[in-house]
């Protein structure tokens, strides 16, 4: 019989993203969505991406006594002291439009040279076994604010985030080139490295 893991998200981007870097013959991924556990309420009260990831992953492993992974990630703005960070999709309000947050984050960073607008986009990874057992990994992608949003792809802060070495911002990337150098593809390449080694992939 082949193996699950639960994934912690509703997110069916995300799921097709971890089915491409994950997946193989010996394992099937099930959404949130697919468990009908989209419901739960998952109180995210860590105060580092890595400890919001286990949270989610441990909740929904102690619910299903299944494998579950999870991942948590954001935007941190060297010039804000790391804000948004963990509040990344709760900051100005969770209903506010990334029109309203991208823009508010261009203009408190006005008239700032561009080596002080350095930012990263984190993504911390974490597998929980129904034993108890966590694996956790990080990807990092770094870049800068640029001046004013482009791209129409992506996601969230994708269009003000601008990459240097691609002279262009994630919103201007495809899903195929940001998945190769994403914080989220980085965290994933390392977790498949790590459940391999355990014999789970
Ligand atoms: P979560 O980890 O799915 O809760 O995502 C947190 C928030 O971080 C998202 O809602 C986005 O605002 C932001 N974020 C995470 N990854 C990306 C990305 O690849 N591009 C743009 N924004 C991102």
């Amino acid at each position: 019989m082949k193996d699950k893991i639960i994934v912690a998200t509703g997110n069916e981007g995300k799921m097709k993203e971890i089915r491409q870097i994950l997946g193989g013959e010996n394992i099937i991924f099930s959404s949130l969505k697919d468990e009908n556990l989209q419901d739960v309420e998952i109180i995210e009260d860590g105060t580092t991406f890595e400890e919001n990831a286990v949270i989610k992953a441990k909740k929904i492993s102690e619910l299903t006594g299944q494998m579950v992974l999870a991942d948590d990630s954001g935007l941190e703005v060297d010039y804000l002291d790391k804000a948004p960070g963990i509040y990344s999709a709760r900051y100005l309000g969770e209903d506010t439009s990334y029109k309203v947050k991208n823009n508010h984050i261009i203009k408190q960073l006005e008239g700032v040279e561009d080596e002080k607008r350095t930012a990263r986009f984190v993504c911390a990874m974490a597998c929980v076994f129904p034993d108890g057992q966590v694996i956790t990994t990080k990807g990092v992608i770094e870049g800068r604010i640029g001046y004013e949003e482009k791209g129409e792809n992506g996601l969230g802060y994708d269009p003000i985030f601008y990459v240097p070495e691609f002279g262009c911002t994630t919103a201007e990337l495809s899903p195929e080139e940001k998945n190769k150098v994403s914080h989220r593809g980085r965290a994933l390449t390392e977790m498949y490295d790590k459940l391999k080694k355990r014999g789970i992939l």
